[in-house]
Parts: C-alpha cells; sequence; structure tokens
C-alpha cells in the first residue's frame, strides 16, 4: 500500500509518491521525463519535450476561462541526491523509501526531492483535474536545476503563450519571491615571472573565517579570507622585501573563502615574524564579523623559485585593489544587496596566478560593469580575464498583478499578510523573465526543511493550504 495514501489533497500526495519512486538526480532525469511525457499523452495533452528532458505539457482553459490570459506553472523535476553514511541504496537507479512521521513526509536515509518534487506533484494533480477552474495553463517541468540551472536556461519557451510565471520552488510558505540576480564569472589570468632569491621560506595560513554563500549571505559583511592574505602580502613584501611563491585560498566561486594560504621567501625573519604579530594584533580589531579568525607563521622549506619582484607587486596590486563585496543596495526592498562580487577561488600556477569572481545584480548591465571593471584593471597588469555563463537577473518590479493575486488569495486564506521579497541569487525565473520580456513572475511554494541534505522534510499540512492558495489563484483568474 502507497505511504502517502490517504493524505489530502490526493492526488497531490499520489504523483509525489509515484514521482519519488522514479530516480531523478539532477543528469538523471530521462526516466523521469518520459514517465511525464507519457502522462500528458495518455491524457491527450500537447507536450513538448527537448534533448535536456525538460517538458512542457499545456491544458487549454476550463469552461469560461477561454478569454483569460494563459498561466504558466513551473518547477525542476531534478533533485539533489545525498545520503546518510550508511545508507546502501543506489539513488541512481533505485527510488527512495518515502515515511511520514508526524506532519512531515521524510525519505528514509536520503534527501526526499520535495526541492522540487512537490511542484511536480502540484503541476500534475493540475493537469489530471478537471474540475478544476483555471485559464489555459502551461505546465514547465524543468531538468538540472540544482546543478547550474541548466534546464530553464536551454528550454525553447515558442510555446508558451502565458504572460503571467508561477515558480513552485520556494521553500518557505507565506513568502513570496519576485526578484532574483543574475550572474557571471569573471576568471582573471595574471601572468607572472619567476627568479631565484635568497632567503627563509615561510608559510603564512589564515582560517577560521565565517564564510557563507557569496550571495544571499554578502549582507553579513563577512571578510574574505583571500583578500585578508593579500592586504598582509602587501605588508611583507613592502617591509620584509618578501618574494611569494604560491598564494591560494577559497574553495568555489561562489563561497565566501573562509581560508587563504601563502608561501614566500624573505631574507629578514625577524621582520615577517614582527609584521604577522603586528597584523595579527589589527584584525582582531577590525574584525567584529569573523572572530574566529586565525593566524599561523610557520618557517617552511620551500623548493620553487618566487615571483620576481614586479610580478609580486601585481599580483597583489589585483588582489587587493580588485572590487569586491557589496557594490550596491536594492531601492525599495531593505536589506537587499542588488549587485555585488565575491572574489572566491585564487590559484597560483607555474606562470599564472588566477582569480575566479562571482558577479551578481539584478540589473544585468550592472553584472556587465563590474565585469568590465575586472577586466579593464587586470589588462592594465597585462592579464586578461574571460568569462562564464552569463545568466540574467529578475528585476524586481513594482506593479504586478500576479504578485497582487497571490497576496489577496493568501490573505484571504490565512489572515495573514504574505511576505515579499527578493533574492540576491539566481533562480530560474531569471531565464524565464529574460526570455519572455514583460513576464510576471511570482515564486512560492510549500515548507521544505534541511534541503539538499538526507533529513530534508516536507510539510503535509503546508502542502495542502499552498495547493488551496494555488488552486483558487487559478480560479481567480476568471476574465
Ligand atoms: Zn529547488
Amino acid at each position: 500500500m502507497a505511504v502517502l495514501e490517504g493524505l489530502k489533497p490526493e492526488k497531490v500526495f499520489q504523483y509525489f509518491e509515484a514521482i519519488c519512486q522514479i530516480p531523478h538526480g539532477s543528469g538523471n532525469t530521462k526516466e523521469l521525463s518520459d514517465w511525464l511525457a507519457a502522462f500528458a499523452q495518455e491524457r491527450g495533452l500537447e507536450c513538448h519535450q527537448d534533448e535536456l528532458n525538460d517538458i512542457i505539457i499545456i491544458k487549454e482553459a476550463s469552461a469560461g476561462y477561454e478569454a483569460a490570459d494563459p498561466v504558466i506553472i513551473q518547477g525542476h523535476m531534478d533533485m539533489v541526491c545525498d545520503k546518510v553514511a550508511d545508507c546502501e541504496k543506489d539513488m541512481a537507479s533505485e527510488g527512495l523509501d518515502v515515511a511520514i512521521d508526524g506532519d512531515n513526509i521524510y525519505a528514509v536515509g536520503t534527501t526526499l526531492g520535495g526541492d522540487d518534487g512537490i511542484a511536480v506533484a502540484f503541476m500534475l494533480a493540475i493537469l489530471d483535474d478537471d474540475s478544476l477552474q483555471h485559464p489555459r495553463v502551461e505546465c514547465v517541468f524543468t531538468v538540472d536545476e540544482e546543478t547550474g540551472l541548466y534546464g530553464a536556461e536551454a528550454i525553447d519557451v515558442a510555446p508558451l503563450k502565458g504572460t503571467r510565471f508561477l515558480n513552485l520552488d520556494s521553500e518557505d510558505e507565506g513568502i513570496a519571491t519576485v526578484g532574483c540576480a543574475g550572474g557571471v564569472t569573471g576568471i582573471a589570468h595574471l601572468p607572472v615571472s619567476r627568479e631565484s632569491y635568497d632567503g627563509k621560506a615561510f608559510t603564512v595560513e589564515l582560517s577560521g573565517f565565517l564564510g557563507g554563500h557569496s550571495g544571499t549571505e554578502i549582507i553579513k559583511g563577512q571578510e574574505n579570507a583571500i583578500r585578508v592574505l593579500g592586504r598582509l602580502m602587501f605588508e611583507l613584501q613592502d617591509k620584509a622585501a618578501a618574494r611569494i611563491v604560491a598564494i591560494d585560498g577559497g574553495v568555489a566561486d561562489n563561497v565566501i573563502p573562509v581560508s587563504a594560504k601563502a608561501t614566500f621567501i624573505s631574507p629578514d625573519g625577524e621582520k615577517v615574524k614582527a609584521i604577522c604579530d603586528e597584523y595579527r594584533g589589527i584584525f582582531e580589531h577590525e574584525f567584529k564579523v569573523d572572530p574566529g579568525f586565525t593566524m599561523t607563521l610557520s618557517e617552511t622549506t620551500a623548493e620553487a623559485v618566487p615571483f620576481d619582484a614586479v610580478s609580486g607587486q601585481k599580483a597583489i596590486a589585483y588582489l587587493i585593489g580588485s572590487p569586491n563585496g557589496i557594490e550596491k543596495m536594492t531601492v525599495g526592498i531593505d536589506g537587499l544587496p542588488q549587485t555585488s562580487l565575491s572574489l572566491g577561488v585564487l590559484r597560483t600556477q607555474e606562470s599564472e596566478v588566477v582569480y575566479t569572481f562571482c558577479i551578481r545584480s539584478a540589473v544585468d548591465s550592472e553584472c556587465e560593469m563590474l565585469a568590465r571593471r575586472l577586466q579593464c584593471q587586470i589588462e592594465a597588469l597585462g592579464g586578461t580575464l574571460d568569462r562564464e555563463g552569463p545568466y540574467p537577473g529578475w528585476e524586481y518590479n513594482p506593479v504586478s498583478p500576479l504578485r497582487d493575486l497571490v497576496c489577496e488569495v493568501y490573505k484571504d486564506q490565512t489572515g495573514k499578510d504574505m511576505v515579499v521579497e527578493a533574492i540576491h541569487a539566481g533562480l530560474e525565473c531569471g531565464f524565464f523573465a529574460g526570455k519572455m520580456p514583460g513576464l510576471d513572475c511570482v515564486s512560492i511554494g510549500p515548507d521544505v526543511r534541511d534541503v539538499h541534505t538526507p533529513n530534508e522534510t516536507l510539510s503535509i499540512s503546508s502542502a495542502r493550504r499552498t495547493w488551496e492558495l494555488v488552486v483558487e489563484v487559478l480560479a481567480r483568474m476568471k476574465p
């Protein structure tokens, strides 16, 4: 017997459990995509499936809604696969073990994929229910959101006639998301020359910084460990004639670095120790948001030949002189960065230093502005800037009839005001807003907790309320 049998709304949970039986981790969506195509075919619904496995299924308006503008509903079909250490399930080929604990649905030992399987279940329940009232609904099931929004980026929106777009990938009931940042990765390459140099070799390591997501958490004002190290290395070059052998830090472009490390040679070991002690004190005084940081200086035996003096100066000039952090805040939404960048990764190779920046903005031209600033500085130093994967932002729109409708229905149903937010990170809505000028977008969803972890839970009551909200929003689209 189905585990979720009897839960209401029945079709939603029936479809949710059905898709949990089909493996659908990011990059492994063919089976689910084909299953969705078969669903459409069985019901005689218009269906478009692309090579990536994105699917669009269209259902015409119910009686009396023929004159209403079509509405697009969207969610992603892929999920993050993760499991506890002793779980033996092969998530690439086996379904999930769905279970219930009080108001929560979870999967034993693994992620549940409530993010964003609940959206898939909602769309199927809508497409499968002829008793609902709605305009023409265009349901969009994208792939590979979790690994880089690839489905939304590639999908052809030609079959879509809707001017309103309801994304179901939010994880907090009662919050409507109405804007997101676009972005681009900037990769600066600075050539360096090396020459032999006499002195003692040292390693200095900074660690224990707060870090965090370079979009949603940059508002905290935390230090960037790589840039702090750059500041220290400037002093060591300037006052202790240090020559850098290697300077590295960070793990990913979208994570604020928590540690960084430099190896260098200096003829004056006493001076090196004195400068490190002095700056440890200065940093301890300054870094109120990163009280846990540590600085460790140790002597080492460096085999490598260090940068020559000019290369070292250029490497540090770019490190401490390039823009970093929040560039501009959003007008109209308190506390929301509009434009920012974060140096996420620094790597030293034999003949170059590579700096990787994550640039974000809700305003595409401001992303471009920051990329151009990085380019103009690195070119002046003799280097080059590469760009990767620009993706569009979704700018907050002060006028949004769909947002007003969602808020009105939510208030009528719960007595509470819906919270309206925008986020400083990428969402699939950005791609659709970019491809379909004038699109009126809102993102909502039921409570899903601990997403992307084996502790993930989906609230049954929240899913029910969110379903009732969606159904009523569609019904009030009567022309
Ligand atoms: Zn998601």
